[in-house]
């Protein structure tokens, strides 16, 4: 898609911090973080918004969802059930629409983790 700047991203064409990259997907920092890690799973293919998804993007939406442990393991959110002592964990985020809170209609999934100070967790 023309003027979509995750589009732009995904063909090298705007830079991005890039941590992964696959036939089907890119990850790459978010430029404007809400926690320590704040990476965006971005499917190379232009979907505007996970309304837009149908029953083709089944084993995408999958792969997306399941590399964010992995992302989060890599990068400082790793969760671990039954770790001891503090065990991590991570947000994922998915926004759609504008009451969504959308604002780049590509779609993204948001994983975020890490120790966050200003909530007082660690
Ligand atoms: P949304 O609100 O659409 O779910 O999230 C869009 C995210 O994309 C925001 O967290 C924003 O900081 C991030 N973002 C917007 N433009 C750019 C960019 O040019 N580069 C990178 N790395 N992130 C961007
Ligand atoms: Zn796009």
């Amino acid at each position: 898609m023309d003027n979509c700047i995750f589009c732009k991203i995904a063909a090298g064409t705007i830079p991005s911090k890039k941590v992964y990259e696959d036939e089907d997907l890119i990850v790459f920092h978010d430029i404007n973080p809400a926690a320590p890690m704040h990476l965006l799973v971005v499917p190379r293919e232009h979907i505007s918004t996970l309304a837009d998804c149908t029953d083709r993007h089944q084993a995408l939406l999958g792969k997306m969802l399941l590399l964010a442990p992995k992302l989060a393991g890599e990068h400082g959110g790793g969760y671990i059930d039954g770790a001891d002592g503090p065990a991590g964990g991570f947000k994922s985020l998915l926004n759609t629409g504008p009451d969504g809170g959308q604002e780049v209609y590509h779609l993204h999934l948001h994983v975020m983790g890490g120790p966050r100070p200003w909530r007082g967790q660690r």
